[in-house]
C-alpha cells in the first residue's frame, strides 16, 4: 500500500501547533522512519495516519487511492507496536498474537493458520504456548510484532519500539527488527528520536523538528549530503566550525583551512571520524581528553575551534592530556551550509 499525507498539520486544542503542514509519501512495502528530538511532531503525525488524532481542516491521508482522513482507527486496518508493546501479561504468545483475529471475528481455522505464520517469520514457533511474562524483552518485541501483523494491516505503524529495551539488547534488535519488516513486505512507518535505529532500519528518514520536515531521503543521502546544519549535527553529530572565510578558506584558532567552493553566507561543519591526527596537517592544537571505545580513541582537542574538536582515532596508540597535536580536515569532508537563521 502507498501512503499519501497532504498538507497534514495539527493544532490541539490549547494552542499547540504540533504538526505544520506537512507532505509525505511513504511508497509500497517501504520503512521510512520519523526521526526528530522530543516534541517535534513526530508522534501526532504516526496519530494522524492511525486516525487516533482528528488532523486540522485541510488535511489528507490517503492510503492508495482511498481517501481515510475521516475513516476511525478502527476501519483503517493499521498494524501498531508501541514501546510499551501492551500485551496481555495473562495470554499466551499465542492468544496475544490472536487476539486481533478473533476480534475481527476470523473463522477458527484461518485464525490458527495466520498465527502459525506470522509465529515461524517472527521466530516465535518455540515459545507459541510460553506466557508472554516468561519471555525476554526481545521475545516480547517480536511478539508484539507478530500481533500487529497478523490480521494482515495495510500498513504498520511503530512508536519507538525498541527503546524500553536497554542498550546491548537495542543495538542486536535492530537489525533483527529490519530484516523482520522487510521479510514482511510491509509499508511501514517508524517513530524513534535515535538516529542509530533510523538509519540501520530504515529506506527512507524524514527528520523533523518543530513540527516541519527538514529533510527526507534515504539514510546515506542525509548524512552525506545533509540540507540543513540541524540535520548535520542530529545525524551523525557533525560539530561546527566557526570562523570566518577569506579567499575561499576558513580561518580557524588553530590554521586555515582550504573550502571546497567559494562561499558565502555558510556554516562548516565537520564529524569525527573525518578530523585526522596527521604530523602534516594544518590545524594545531592540544589534546585535552582520550577516550579509548574498542575499535578507536575519541580525543578531544583544544584550541582549534574555540570549543573542543572531537577526532575519531582508529591507531593502537593514542597520544596524550597535553599533547600537542597536528590535525588535517579533508576538504572533500567539510559540509558546507546554509547559515541556520532559526
Ligand atoms: P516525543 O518523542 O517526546 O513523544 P514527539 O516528537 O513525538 O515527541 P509529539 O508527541 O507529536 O512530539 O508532540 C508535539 C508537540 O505537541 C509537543 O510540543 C507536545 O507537547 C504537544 N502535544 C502533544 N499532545 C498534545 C495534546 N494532547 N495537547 C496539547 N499539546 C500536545
Amino acid at each position: 500500500m502507498t501512503l499519501t499525507i497532504r498538507n497534514a498539520s495539527k493544532t490541539y486544542p490549547d494552542g499547540t501547533r504540533a504538526l505544520l503542514p506537512t507532505d509525505l509519501t511513504v511508497g509500497q512495502g517501504e520503512i521510512l522512519s520519523l526521526l526528530g528530538p522530543s516534541g517535534c511532531g513526530k508522534t501526532t503525525l504516526l496519530r494522524i495516519i492511525a486516525g487516533l488524532e482528528t488532523p486540522d481542516a485541510g488535511t489528507e491521508v490517503r492510503f492508495d487511492e482511498e481517501d481515510v482522513t475521516r475513516l476511525a482507527v478502527e476501519h483503517r486496518n493499521v498494524g501498531m507496536v508501541f514501546q510499551s508493546y501492551a500485551l496481555f501479561p495473562n495470554m499466551s504468545v499465542r492468544a496475544n498474537i490472536g487476539y486481533g483475529l478473533k476480534v475481527r471475528k476470523v473463522p477458527k481455522a484461518e485464525r490458527e493458520q495466520r498465527v502459525d505464520e506470522v509465529l515461524a517469520l517472527c521466530r516465535l514457533g518455540d515459545y507459541a504456548e510460553r506466557a508472554v511474562t516468561a519471555l525476554s524483552g526481545g521475545q516480547r518485541q517480536r511478539v508484539a510484532l507478530a500481533r500487529a501483523m497478523a490480521p494482515r494491516p495495510r500498513i504498520l505503524l511503530l512508536d519507538e519500539p525498541l527503546s524500553a529495551l536497554d542498550a546491548a539488547l537495542r543495538d542486536s534488535l535492530r537489525d533483527e527488527l529490519a530484516a523482520m519488516l522487510r521479510q514482511f513486505r510491509i509499508t511501514a512507518v517508524f517513530v524513534t528520536h535515535d538516529q542509530a535505529e533510523a538509519l540501520a532500519i530504515a529506506d527512507r528518514i524524514a527528520v523533523m523538528s518543530h513540527g516541519q520536515m527538514q529533510q527526507v531521503g534515504p539514510p546515506e543521502e542525509l548524512y552525506r549530503t545533509p540540507a540543513s546544519s540541524f540535520v548535520a549535527r542530529f545525524i551523525g553529530n557533525a560539530m561546527p566550525l566557526p570562523g570566518s572565510i577569506v579567499d575561499g578558506h576558513l580561518i580557524l584558532h588553530g590554521g586555515h583551512l582550504p573550502l571546497p567552493a567559494a562561499a558565502a553566507g555558510v556554516e562548516v561543519f565537520v564529524r569525527a571520524e573525518d578530523v585526522h591526527l596527521d604530523d602534516a596537517g594544518p590545524l594545531s592544537g592540544t589534546v585535552e581528553t582520550v577516550a579509548f571505545s574498542g575499535g578507536h580513541y575519541r580525543i578531544g582537542i583544544a584550541g582549534i575551534t574555540g570549543e573542543t574538536l572531537f577526532a575519531t582515532h582508529p591507531g593502537r596508540q593514542a597520544p596524550r592530556p597535553g599533547d600537542s597535536v597536528r590535525v588535517r580536515i579533508d576538504a572533500d569532508d567539510l559540509l558546507v551550509l546554509p547559515q541556520d537563521r532559526s
